[in-house]
Protein backbone atom coordinates (compact mmCIF):
# COMPACT_ATOMS: atom_id res chain seq x y z
CA UNK A 1 0.00 0.00 0.00
CA UNK A 2 1.11 3.44 -0.66
CA UNK A 3 1.32 6.16 1.97
CA UNK A 4 -1.71 8.11 0.32
CA UNK A 5 -3.51 4.89 0.13
CA UNK A 6 -2.74 4.35 4.00
CA UNK A 7 -3.79 7.90 5.07
CA UNK A 8 -7.15 7.46 2.84
CA UNK A 9 -7.58 4.01 5.03
CA UNK A 10 -7.19 5.37 8.67
CA UNK A 11 -9.33 8.29 7.77
CA UNK A 12 -12.09 6.50 6.52
CA UNK A 13 -11.64 4.52 9.88
CA UNK A 14 -11.29 7.35 11.96
CA UNK A 15 -13.94 10.07 9.98
CA UNK A 16 -12.89 13.29 10.10
CA UNK A 17 -13.29 14.41 13.62
CA UNK A 18 -10.07 13.24 14.83
CA UNK A 19 -7.25 15.06 13.95
CA UNK A 20 -4.21 12.85 12.23
CA UNK A 21 -1.25 14.21 12.76
CA UNK A 22 1.73 11.92 10.94
CA UNK A 23 4.24 11.11 12.90
CA UNK A 24 7.28 12.20 10.23
CA UNK A 25 10.36 10.92 11.99
CA UNK A 26 13.09 8.75 9.91
CA UNK A 27 10.90 9.18 6.86
CA UNK A 28 12.16 12.14 4.03
CA UNK A 29 10.91 15.46 2.71
CA UNK A 30 9.64 12.92 0.10
CA UNK A 31 7.25 10.65 2.29
CA UNK A 32 6.03 13.63 4.46
CA UNK A 33 4.95 15.70 0.70
CA UNK A 34 3.06 12.71 -0.10
CA UNK A 35 1.23 12.06 3.37
CA UNK A 36 0.11 16.31 2.99
CA UNK A 37 -0.89 15.57 0.09
CA UNK A 38 -3.28 12.33 0.82
CA UNK A 39 -4.95 14.93 3.19
CA UNK A 40 -2.92 14.65 7.06
CA UNK A 41 -4.11 17.33 9.26
CA UNK A 42 -0.64 18.32 10.42
CA UNK A 43 3.15 16.71 10.73
CA UNK A 44 4.78 15.94 13.88
CA UNK A 45 8.57 16.16 14.78
CA UNK A 46 10.84 14.56 17.03
CA UNK A 47 13.61 15.39 16.49
CA UNK A 48 15.01 19.14 15.97
CA UNK A 49 18.07 18.69 13.76
CA UNK A 50 15.49 16.57 11.52
CA UNK A 51 12.95 19.05 11.83
CA UNK A 52 14.96 22.06 10.64
CA UNK A 53 16.74 19.89 7.91
CA UNK A 54 13.15 18.66 6.70
CA UNK A 55 11.97 22.55 6.66
CA UNK A 56 14.76 23.66 4.12
CA UNK A 57 13.49 21.03 2.19
CA UNK A 58 10.41 22.01 2.09
CA UNK A 59 8.36 19.09 3.50
CA UNK A 60 6.18 20.57 5.54
CA UNK A 61 4.26 23.28 3.09
CA UNK A 62 0.76 23.05 3.41
CA UNK A 63 0.49 21.31 6.62
CA UNK A 64 0.56 23.08 10.22
CA UNK A 65 3.93 21.31 12.16
CA UNK A 66 3.61 20.11 15.07
CA UNK A 67 6.87 18.92 17.82
CA UNK A 68 6.21 15.89 19.41
CA UNK A 69 9.87 14.67 21.12
CA UNK A 70 11.38 16.06 23.70
CA UNK A 71 12.51 19.31 23.51
CA UNK A 72 15.64 20.45 25.18
CA UNK A 73 16.10 23.74 26.36
CA UNK A 74 18.87 24.86 24.53
CA UNK A 75 16.80 24.43 21.31
CA UNK A 76 14.18 26.07 22.13
CA UNK A 77 14.88 29.00 20.28
CA UNK A 78 14.36 26.50 16.67
CA UNK A 79 11.27 25.16 17.43
CA UNK A 80 9.08 28.07 19.02
CA UNK A 81 7.39 30.26 16.37
CA UNK A 82 8.32 27.68 13.88
CA UNK A 83 5.98 24.93 15.00
CA UNK A 84 2.28 25.71 15.24
CA UNK A 85 1.81 22.92 18.51
CA UNK A 86 4.36 22.03 21.09
CA UNK A 87 3.08 18.39 21.89
CA UNK A 88 5.77 17.88 24.58
CA UNK A 89 5.76 20.51 27.34
CA UNK A 90 6.53 18.33 30.72
CA UNK A 91 8.24 21.15 32.98
CA UNK A 92 7.74 24.21 34.38
CA UNK A 93 11.30 25.10 33.49
CA UNK A 94 10.68 24.58 29.55
CA UNK A 95 7.90 26.44 29.34
CA UNK A 96 9.26 29.38 31.16
CA UNK A 97 11.94 29.09 28.18
CA UNK A 98 9.13 28.04 25.58
CA UNK A 99 7.08 31.43 27.20
CA UNK A 100 10.42 34.22 27.13
CA UNK A 101 11.05 33.01 23.50
CA UNK A 102 7.51 33.34 22.47
CA UNK A 103 7.49 36.94 23.89
CA UNK A 104 10.63 37.81 22.27
CA UNK A 105 9.01 36.91 19.15
CA UNK A 106 5.46 38.86 20.00
CA UNK A 107 4.29 35.60 19.12
CA UNK A 108 1.49 33.10 21.20
CA UNK A 109 3.30 29.95 21.32
CA UNK A 110 0.56 26.63 21.32
CA UNK A 111 1.47 23.92 23.06
CA UNK A 112 -0.18 20.91 24.95
CA UNK A 113 1.41 19.47 28.45
CA UNK A 114 2.88 15.90 28.18
CA UNK A 115 1.70 13.77 31.27
CA UNK A 116 3.52 10.95 32.21
CA UNK A 117 0.40 8.74 32.58
CA UNK A 118 1.75 5.26 33.37
CA UNK A 119 4.45 6.41 35.78
CA UNK A 120 7.51 5.37 33.61
CA UNK A 121 10.64 6.21 34.59
CA UNK A 122 12.99 7.53 31.94
CA UNK A 123 9.82 8.70 30.12
CA UNK A 124 9.05 12.28 28.76
CA UNK A 125 6.41 13.84 30.36
CA UNK A 126 4.66 15.60 33.80
CA UNK A 127 3.68 13.62 36.57
CA UNK A 128 -0.21 14.37 37.02
CA UNK A 129 -0.25 15.75 40.51
CA UNK A 130 2.25 18.19 39.25
CA UNK A 131 -0.51 19.37 36.30
CA UNK A 132 -2.00 22.22 38.55
CA UNK A 133 1.42 23.80 39.06
CA UNK A 134 2.07 23.59 35.45
CA UNK A 135 -1.23 25.26 34.19
CA UNK A 136 -1.01 27.92 37.15
CA UNK A 137 2.32 28.66 35.49
CA UNK A 138 0.82 29.28 32.04
CA UNK A 139 -2.08 31.49 33.70
CA UNK A 140 0.49 34.12 35.32
CA UNK A 141 1.99 35.55 32.32
CA UNK A 142 1.16 35.42 28.55
CA UNK A 143 2.88 34.36 25.67
CA UNK A 144 2.29 29.95 25.77
CA UNK A 145 -1.41 28.99 25.52
CA UNK A 146 -1.92 25.41 26.64
CA UNK A 147 -4.41 23.63 24.27
CA UNK A 148 -4.81 20.84 25.77
CA UNK A 149 -3.06 16.97 26.70
CA UNK A 150 -0.47 14.57 25.57
CA UNK A 151 0.62 11.33 26.51
CA UNK A 152 2.42 8.25 25.09
CA UNK A 153 1.50 5.89 27.06
CA UNK A 154 3.26 2.03 27.59
CA UNK A 155 3.98 0.19 24.40
CA UNK A 156 2.80 -2.96 24.75
CA UNK A 157 2.09 -6.00 22.61
CA UNK A 158 -1.11 -7.12 24.03
CA UNK A 159 -4.25 -5.17 22.37
CA UNK A 160 -6.35 -3.24 24.79
CA UNK A 161 -3.36 -2.80 27.71
CA UNK A 162 -3.59 1.04 27.50
CA UNK A 163 -7.39 1.62 27.51
CA UNK A 164 -6.86 2.63 31.36
CA UNK A 165 -4.48 4.74 30.48
CA UNK A 166 -6.34 6.62 28.11
CA UNK A 167 -8.69 6.58 30.46
CA UNK A 168 -7.12 8.49 33.22
CA UNK A 169 -5.91 10.61 30.70
CA UNK A 170 -9.94 11.74 29.46
CA UNK A 171 -10.53 12.57 33.35
CA UNK A 172 -7.47 14.32 33.44
CA UNK A 173 -8.51 16.52 30.87
CA UNK A 174 -12.59 16.97 31.59
CA UNK A 175 -11.42 17.68 34.96
CA UNK A 176 -8.99 20.84 34.20
CA UNK A 177 -11.27 21.64 31.10
CA UNK A 178 -14.31 22.45 34.25
CA UNK A 179 -11.56 24.55 35.82
CA UNK A 180 -10.31 28.17 35.02
CA UNK A 181 -7.04 29.43 34.17
CA UNK A 182 -6.06 32.14 32.15
CA UNK A 183 -4.18 30.89 29.05
CA UNK A 184 -5.55 27.27 29.47
CA UNK A 185 -8.59 25.36 27.17
CA UNK A 186 -8.49 21.88 27.04
CA UNK A 187 -9.44 21.30 23.37
CA UNK A 188 -7.10 18.41 22.02
CA UNK A 189 -6.10 15.12 23.48
CA UNK A 190 -3.27 13.77 21.50
CA UNK A 191 -2.91 10.10 22.23
CA UNK A 192 -3.05 7.14 19.99
CA UNK A 193 -0.40 5.74 17.87
CA UNK A 194 -0.86 2.79 15.11
CA UNK A 195 -1.36 0.22 17.55
CA UNK A 196 -3.37 1.39 19.57
CA UNK A 197 -4.87 4.94 17.85
CA UNK A 198 -8.67 3.01 17.77
CA UNK A 199 -8.80 2.15 21.73
CA UNK A 200 -7.43 6.14 22.60
CA UNK A 201 -10.40 7.18 20.24
CA UNK A 202 -12.86 4.96 22.19
CA UNK A 203 -11.28 6.51 24.76
CA UNK A 204 -11.78 10.69 23.58
CA UNK A 205 -8.73 11.37 21.71
CA UNK A 206 -9.31 14.14 19.06
CA UNK A 207 -5.80 13.83 18.01
CA UNK A 208 -3.82 11.11 16.79
CA UNK A 209 -0.11 10.54 16.42
CA UNK A 210 0.56 7.77 13.84
CA UNK A 211 3.70 7.18 12.19
CA UNK A 212 4.41 3.31 10.83
CA UNK A 213 0.73 2.35 9.60
CA UNK A 214 0.91 5.86 7.03
CA UNK A 215 5.18 5.36 6.12
CA UNK A 216 5.51 1.56 7.12
CA UNK A 217 8.42 0.72 9.65
CA UNK A 218 10.88 3.05 10.41
CA UNK A 219 14.48 1.65 9.10
CA UNK A 220 16.23 1.83 12.46
CA UNK A 221 20.05 1.87 11.64
C1 LIG B 1 7.01 7.85 16.59
C2 LIG B 1 5.95 8.51 17.40
C3 LIG B 1 4.60 8.29 17.14
C4 LIG B 1 4.08 7.33 16.09
O1 LIG B 1 4.49 6.01 16.33
P1 LIG B 1 3.94 4.79 15.43
O2 LIG B 1 3.87 3.66 16.38
O3 LIG B 1 4.93 4.60 14.36
O4 LIG B 1 2.61 5.18 14.92
C5 LIG B 1 3.68 8.99 17.91
N1 LIG B 1 4.05 9.85 18.87
C6 LIG B 1 5.34 10.09 19.13
C7 LIG B 1 5.68 11.06 20.20
C8 LIG B 1 6.33 9.42 18.42
O5 LIG B 1 7.61 9.65 18.71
Amino acid sequence: MSIAENVQAIRREIGDGVILVAATKMNDAAAVREAIAAGVDACGENRVQELVEKQAQGAYAGAPLHFIGHLQKNKVNKVVGVCDLIQSVDSGELLTCIRRRARQLGVTQDVLIEVNIAREAQKGGCLPETLPELLALAAAEDGVRVRGLMAIPPISAQPGANIPWFRQMRELFVDIGGKKYNNVSMEFLSMGMTMDYTDAIAQGANMIRVGTAIFGPRAYR
